[in-house]
């Protein structure tokens, strides 16, 4: 009996998770999902998401910038509830555009979203450290919070160049770094491993 209701519980939540409406609520029903079944407990199914369930999901946004040869970067934003209302990847490559940053793109994606340009209450995930120009999107788009992964020491701008979040400006979010830091690193690791490979190889082929 237990298990009939399960099933019937489960075959709706999923169709609510799938249908175009609910795309964005997506990762918190397949989670909840996964733990019902493992589980078969109604009450874990209502567990929220963690910082590291969120991080999870901006770093398989930068997975599929594999797929365009840009530097896997990912980000997702969160508002107040816990849903996922914007999605953003490193774009560069693909777009030829500079600005196409993971941040910004969430940031437009969160903004198309809730028609609104304010993201009060919101929480930022990146899998790596905003540069200058991400952290300004952030502070106009009056995020709350922010969080990273790994370090940028090149161009980071929450402390690894220099801390834009603690400068005299009139709005700045609370900043926590390190979630998920390793998965991120190493993603990029695997990246760049990647292209000195290819590019030794092609150096052999030419000799
Ligand atoms: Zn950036």
């Amino acid at each position: 009996m237990i298990f009939a209701w399960l099933s019937i519980v489960s075959r709706e939540t999923m169709k609510h998770a799938f249908s175009r409406r609910s795309r964005n609520v997506l990762p918190f029903y397949r989670s909840s999902c996964i733990m019902m079944h493992r589980s078969l407990s109604i009450r874990r199914c209502l567990v929220p998401m963690s910082h590291e369930d969120y991080m999870l999901e901006a770093l398989s946004e930068a997975e599929k910038c594999f797929a365009s040869f840009d530097v896997p970067v990912g980000c997702v934003i969160v508002d107040a509830s816990g849903t996922i209302i914007g999605r953003g990847r490193n774009r560069r490559e693909y777009g030829q555009d500079a600005t196409a940053h993971a941040e910004v793109e969430a940031i437009k994606d969160a903004c198309t979203h809730t028609h609104s340009w304010r993201l009060d209450g919101c929480t930022l995930y990146v899998t790596l450290e905003p540069c200058p120009m991400c952290a300004g999107a952030i502070m106009n788009a009056r995020i709350s919070e922010v969080q990273y992964g790994a370090r940028e020491p090149n161009t980071g701008c929450c402390g690894s160049v220099l801390n834009l979040f603690w400068e005299r400006f009139p709005y700045r979010p609370k900043i926590y770094g390190g979630i998920l830091a390793e998965a991120s690193q190493n993603m990029l690791d695997r990246f760049f491993g990647g292209i000195r490979n290819n590019a030794a190889k092609s150096q052999n082929r030419n000799l």
